[in-house]
């Protein structure tokens, strides 16, 4: 079993027994000298992720929609998930909803490190630049004309 993990596990300091392995992105993101104790003490393994892989993410985020909200640490963690997942049994461990999302577009496997769910799904709505009010769809306002963007609403659980 490995395990690929963001920095969700090294913040909130949960050991994990096993092989894990995480990305420089990640890394550089532990700002908390905790988190980087934290990572030293699993022995994690860094390994940057491939180019193949981080486009067949990308290109499969796109049908799902996520991609958006995906930052190129975790574009660079899915593409790791993804690289291991086709050759060995392979678990995501990420707190975030969107990796989540579309860890399991891609057929990997997914772990929260801390309580949240995993079957949660996100939904979206639109929030206007200007005056920020939140519509279900839409390009403009339709009060004060500023472009609207693309925000998560609230989950739904589902289990
Ligand atoms: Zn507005």
């Amino acid at each position: 079993m490995k395990y690929i993990a963001d920095a969700s596990l090294f913040i909130i300091r949960k050991r994990l027994e096993g092989d894990i392995v995480t990305v420089p992105s990640v890394v550089e993101e532990l700002r908390e000298e905790a988190a980087r104790t934290m990572m030293e003490l699993m022995n994690v393994r860094v390994e940057p992720p491939l180019k193949s892989f981080k486009e067949e993410v990308r290109s499969k985020a796109g049908i799902t929609r996520d991609s958006e909200e995906l930052s190129g640490t975790d574009i660079d963690i899915l593409a790791k998930a993804l690289e291991y997942s086709v050759r060995e049994e392979t678990i995501l461990v990420t707190d975030d909803f969107a990796i989540q999302n579309t860890a399991i577009q891609l057929g990997i496997r997914v772990m929260p490190a801390g309580q949240r769910k995993i079957k949660d799904i996100l939904l979206w709505e639109k929030q206007c630049t200007g005056c920020k009010r939140r519509f279900p769809e839409g390009d403009i306002c339709p009060v004060c004309g500023s472009p609207l963007k693309k925000v998560r609403k609230k989950k739904i659980r589902t289990g």
